[in-house]
């Protein structure tokens, strides 16, 4: 998955009753009776949906619980908290049921004589404010994003891909939906019937409906058929421009080059173009959750900066859910996850995206470039590196997507994105230097990913040993120990091994690169972070202060306001100007800040002037980055 704001920013048994009867009875049995599943989102705009659902069941103790670990979230995020209106029923009785006292996402019940089924009645009420990905913002007056694990209660000790569910649903008059489930036949009225998949593939496979809805086939000479599935707040939002098109279409033709493979039946992009839901993106097998700003696909500006989804998403079918991390590779939902190889499974995707947007036109390489410069600098100006090394941020993973806020850089964050990058861009780099340029990370991928050719929807599981195996695969090389000197290091600075293997150096400049700029301007601040050690917003307020920079020796701390700058009221222009007066012999920066309804005069000793990162070519050395961003496909 990625998350906007990180961008600096988840078998059963024969008759049911087997669960229960046969004791630890999670074991795969073919199941009798498929269960049903309604879900009904008319009251959607209203920020409520409702779901009947129907379970096979036998007399006696029942459990059923609600999806707690949910896939591609890498942490116990399912939106329990949201689940509202559960009423159990048999043959018509009401059904008493009571939650573990342990368990948050278990309710026990007595499935009286006589009853063969439960009926059951829940709601999904979609008015977080908080909170991203399932849980997040999902709904407008005119569209809305159907996440299946917010509506679904299934047998404890059941696996996911045992559990046989008939699904259905009905959306608001005049609405029109995307998603990669199958329909059984025509719809009814709006009533829209699915062929019946496991709850593993359910759970997959997310449900895009709107009013303002625009399905666009991609690169449709390829098979298995792809498509972009759009929903925006209004019409003028579906309009992107046929270069925009091209590049998707360009997009699907290079994963072809690069993976050697497809592992889904269909794919659908199912774009959220809305101002009123969370933002972010969240992988599927045959399907992404995309949600993004509402202009993004016809501003061009918000196109660029948010032209690393859906490559990232997409390249996730392979990375991710075709091979995936055997400690991510559970058998239910209620099972823990293991996040230590999210280096790989988010680390090489951030790469591997990256590098298809400029492979298929979604940035020029310049764009990449510069991209790739505000990472590298970030993570080389990283002083929670030195108690806490990138693997810490993979497995305590669960902790992470949350935390925000002040001194980031010194918890660190969910750095096995971005860091995970430059590893991945050393690794690529490594083999081509190794090989004089006759073998590359594709050859890894091809294999890796490729694995099988084309298969359908399905899990390969991999450990730490496989991808050291598939590298030497490539090129020998103690891969292990390349890896885990770069995984387990505390050193300050981030491994940039990449750049120059790549024939380029991070160097600073006193004017920002376009694709600072355009940071800037879309956020409403101005970077200091590289002169000052200092984020402040476009109002004056500390968003971020950097450990034992130039602000935090003066004194600031993240939530503080800038007030005042060498005596007048404080703009992000006038502190810029004043950081150009310092330089030198200049004279330091006097600031007056507020916290907390306290003011104080702090002094920011600082001479060097403007700082932004920039990416140099250092001459008479191979230009392998380039190399790396050319179109493969033909
Ligand atoms: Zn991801």
């Amino acid at each position: 998955m990625a998350g906007s704001a990180m961008g600096w920013s988840k078998r059963m048994v024969t008759a049911l009753w087997c669960a229960f009867v046969v004791a630890g009875g999670s074991t795969a049995h073919a199941q009798s009776a498929p269960l049903t599943l309604s879900v009904d989102l008319t009251d959607a705009p209203r920020r409520i949906l409702h779901a009947t659902e129907t379970i096979p069941a036998a007399p006696g103790p029942l459990t059923l619980v609600y999806p707690k670990w949910i896939p591609g979230e890498h942490g116990p995020t399912g939106p329990i908290d949201n689940f509202a209106g559960l009423f159990i029923s048999a043959n018509g009785k009401p059904i008493k049921w009571e939650r573990d006292k342990v368990d948050m996402f278990a309710f026990h019940i007595t499935v009286p004589e006589g009853a063969t089924k439960l009926d059951i009645k829940m709601d999904f009420l979609a008015s977080s404010s908080s909170g991203g990905f399932t849980a997040g913002g999902s709904t407008s007056a005119n569209l809305a994003l159907l996440s299946w694990n917010t509506l679904v209660l299934y047998p404890e000790g059941t696996d996911a891909s045992a559990v046989m569910l008939t699904p259905s649903v009905t959306v608001p008059d005049g609405w029109r939906f995307g998603t990669a489930l199958e329909k059984s036949g025509p719809a009814k009225d709006d009533t829209t019937s699915f062929k019946t998949v496991s709850l593993e593939t359910l759970v997959d496979s997310p449900v895009l409906a709107g009013r303002y809805f625009r399905e666009i086939p991609l690169a449709p000479e390829v098979t298995p058929k792809h498509f972009l599935d759009m929903a925006a707040d209004g019409p003028e939002e579906l309009e992107l421009s046929q270069e925009h098109i091209d590049a998707f279409d360009k997009l699907v033709r290079e994963t072809g080059a690069l993976y050697k493979s497809r592992h889904f039946n269909s794919y659908h992009f199912l774009v959220t173009l809305s101002d009123e839901v969370a933002h972010f993106g969240l992988e599927h097998h045959q399907s992404s959750d995309d949600r993004v700003p509402a202009r993004t696909f016809i501003d061009d500006q918000q196109f660029t900066l948010e032209g690393l989804l859906l490559p990232h998403e997409f390249t996730h079918s392979w990375n991710g859910k075709y091979r995936r991390p055997a400690g991510l590779a559970t058998s239910n939902y209620q099972k823990p996850m293991e996040g230590d190889l999210l280096w790989v499974y988010e680390g090489l995707t951030e790469y591997l995206g990256d590098v298809l947007a400029a492979r298929c036109g979604i940035w020029t390489p310049d764009q990449y470039k510069e991209r790739l410069a505000t990472i590298a600098a970030i993570y080389d100006n990283r002083p929670g590196r030195t108690w806490r090394d990138i693997q810490d941020t993979a497995t305590a993973a669960q902790t992470l997507y949350e935390a925000g806020g002040g001194w980031d850089n010194w918890r660190l964050s969910v750095d096995y994105y971005d860091e995970g990058e430059l590893i991945w861009l050393d690794v690529d780099t490594t083999i081509r230097k190794m090989t004089n340029g006759k073998k590359s990370l594709n050859d890894f991928v091809a294999k890796f990913h490729g694995l099988g050719g084309d298969t359908g929807p399905k899990v390969v599981p991999y450990t730490f040993e496989d991808v050291v195996a598939g590298l030497n695969g490539v090129v020998e090389n103690d891969w292990a120990a390349f890896l885990r000197e770069r995984l387990d290091s505390n050193a300050y600075q981030a491994p940039l091994g990449g750049l120059a293997n790549g024939g380029y150096r991070l160097s600073y400049s006193d004017r920002p690169n376009a694709w600072s700029l355009m940071e800037e301007s879309q956020s409403g601040t101005i970077e200091f972070w590289y002169s000052l050690g200092l984020h402040v917003g476009g109002s004056g307020v500390v968003s971020d202060v950097l450990k034992g920079g130039v602000a935090d020796k003066a004194g600031f701390g993240p939530g503080m306001k800038l007030v005042a700058v060498n005596g007048r009221a404080f703009t992000p222009a006038l502190l810029r100007q004043a950081v150009r007066d310092a330089r030198g012999s200049g004279p330091a920066v006097e600031a007056i800040v507020e916290n907390t309804g306290y003011y104080k005069v702090l002094h920011l000793e600082y001479h060097g002037g403007e700082r932004y990162p920039v990416l140099k070519r250092v001459d008479g050395t191979p230009d392998r980055l380039d190399q790396i961003l050319k179109p493969e496909a033909r």
